[in-house]
């Protein structure tokens, strides 16, 4: 496959931007070679400049959950463009927004909206400290909350141990606030709310995380979670900017019935424009400024291009009619890849919750990052090269979900089992 283009871009920017990319994982570290140019996308697939076409799994990360370009979605973006794209003062689609959001996903009374799911997750952190006055957060191994400075921290040496910072730069002072606990580990949960008592304000989780691979709560998992918190007078903060609007309209919450006190959500409700939002119970809502003590502000939030696109996004997904689509394809895919690896003799553990998946190269069940650990990485690494060059797109890393989309029709899914049957043999 001849990506001339591409590699002329790429030693461009790597001139001009650190690494060549705007976000790591694009610049395919992990499976090593170089990133591809995308200048065109449309429904499930995506065009480099080269004018390669590859079926996409990625799907932007996730927001393409109707597939690139929905012709709803464009119109939205260019009539609310053709009137401003930026107020600065309340616009009527935040109140839209608003409304909609609460009715679907009911534990969210009130809600803010903000730029980016990295940004939701910080404020729904200092919400949860500013309401409960305590400073301690406990997160999952594994899970992805962003890249604000308390939230990148993963598992130290044990679960009661301070974190240490996964990143440069992150002070240790800020990295020992927070607990990080094996997910799918209720004992590890209760020792660390036993070993510091009164000082917990809250708990954030990917209740289905999608961060390191993907895997699923254990049943009771996260109920478990929902009464220890309550037990001990700290919230429950449910990211979903993944799974928001992905698992069902409800979120993972309506998937597993579960009410948390603070939500976290991104990419969908974007519809591909930069957007995040939080959102929970209006008593904790209302500790926010200008009503409130605790401070979060943005120039552009509830900005009306993003809006308009993600509200397009939400009228579309709300027959639930997307969702019985989506969970076809998944079953579908599913059902392919698992008899594919089989019959290539190749040990794969597939996980998927709806239209996300993972095919994790390792032949034990994956409950949790340490599982997600065994597989083989650099098998992955061929599989992954080796479905691009035969123009099928993964996230290139064994540790990102997959993403199915509307878009998605048998003929795609029909083409990605038959190369991924050749493919696999190869490895
Ligand atoms: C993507 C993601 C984020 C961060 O959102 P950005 O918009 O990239 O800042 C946070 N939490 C989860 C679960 C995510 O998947």
């Amino acid at each position: 496959m001849n990506r001339a283009q591409s590699e002329a871009l790429f030693a461009e920017a790597l001139k001009f931007i650190p690494g060549g990319v705007n976000s790591p994982v694009r610049a395919f570290r992990a499976v090593g070679g170089h990133p591809f140019f995308v200048n065109r996308a449309a429904r499930a697939h995506i065009w480099d400049v080269d004018g390669n076409e590859y079926v996409d799994y990625v799907g932007t990360w996730g927001p393409a959950i109707l597939g690139h370009a929905h012709p709803k979605i464009i119109a939205a973006v260019k009539a609310a463009a053709d009137h401003g794209t930026s107020f600065g003062i309340p616009n009527p689609f935040e109140v839209t927004m608003a409304k909609l959001i609460c009715a679907l996903v009911p534990s969210v009374e009130k809600v803010r909206m903000c730029n980016s799911g990295t940004e939701a997750c910080m404020s729904a952190i200092r919400l949860a400290r500013g309401f409960t006055k305590r400073d301690k957060i406990v997160k999952f191994d594994g899970c992805y909350h962003g890249h604000a400075d308390s939230l990148l921290v993963k598992a130290g040496s044990g679960a009661l141990t301070f974190g240490n910072p996964d990143s440069a730069g992150v002070p240790a002072d800020f990295a020992r606030h927070t607990l990080v606990v094996p997910f799918n580990d209720p004992d590890a949960l209760r020792s660390v709310f036993a070993a510091n008592a009164g000082q917990i304000a809250g708990v954030i989780i990917e209740p289905v995380p999608g961060n390191a691979g993907l895997y699923l709560p254990r049943p009771g998992f996260l109920e478990f979670m929902r009464k220890i918190t309550q037990a001990n007078g700290a919230l429950l903060i449910f990211d979903e900017v993944m799974t928001g609007f992905r698992l069902a309209a409800g979120g993972a919450q309506e998937r597993f019935g579960i009410r948390p006190d603070l939500t976290c959500f991104g990419k969908i409700i974007g519809g591909g424009l930069p957007v995040g939002a939080f959102g929970g119970r209006a008593d904790i809502m209302d500790y926010l400024a200008p009503v409130g003590p605790v401070y979060q502000a943005g120039t552009l939030s509830g900005n009306p291009l993003a809006l308009a696109a993600g509200l397009a996004a939400l009228e579309e997904l709300r027959s639930g009619e997307a969702y019985r689509k989506l969970e076809g394809l998944g079953a579908a895919l599913e059902a392919g890849l698992v008899d594919a690896a089989k019959s290539a003799g190749v040990p794969v553990q597939f996980n998927r919750c709806g239209s996300m998946f993972c095919g994790y190269f390792t032949a034990g069940p994956v409950h949790n990052l340490a599982d997600a650990m065994q597989s083989d990485r650099e098998r992955f690494k061929r599989y992954f090269h080796g479905m691009l060059d035969a123009s099928v797109y993964l996230a290139p890393s064994q540790f990102e979900a997959g993403f199915i989309s509307t878009a998605h029709t048998a003929t795609d899914i029909a083409k990605t089992l038959s190369v991924a049957a050749k493919v696999l043999k190869t490895l």
